[in-house]
């Protein structure tokens, strides 16, 4: 069996472990959306933010708006690396600068929790 030794592109919901191969086709693998932990569990994964203690803040941090409702807002890392979760990279973000933002480099979390 051959060893493919490109990278795997990384899991949309955790963010941190490869996703599953689906198939391979020509000797290339395809990948599925998630890895294989969470295709296993359906429960969502905390994201490491939470972990981290860190809490959502309650006005967009680039902003200034003040949402009414915790899903108009995103957690989003400074420096784009999704494992740095010192507080200093975790910025509160409204989604309207949500789009913004990405071109900036920064990267949005893997998700948000209903808490
Ligand atoms: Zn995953
Ligand atoms: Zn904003």
């Amino acid at each position: 069996m051959i060893k493919y030794t490109m990278q795997r592109p990384i899991c949309e919901q955790c963010g941190q472990r490869p996703k599953a191969i689906n198939y391979y086709k020509n000797k290339r693998p395809y990948f599925r959306r998630k890895c294989e932990q969470c295709l296993r569990d359906h429960k969502p994964v905390k994201p490491l933010w939470v972990d981290a203690g860190y809490k959502v803040k309650r006005v967009c941090e680039a902003c200034g708006f003040k949402p009414s409702i915790r899903t108009q807002v995103l957690v989003f890392y400074v420096d784009g690396n999704l494992k740095n979760i010192n507080h200093k990279n975790l910025k509160t973000v409204c989604l309207n600068c949500n789009a913004e933002l990405i071109k900036t480099g920064w990267r949005r979390g893997s998700l948000t929790p209903d808490v």
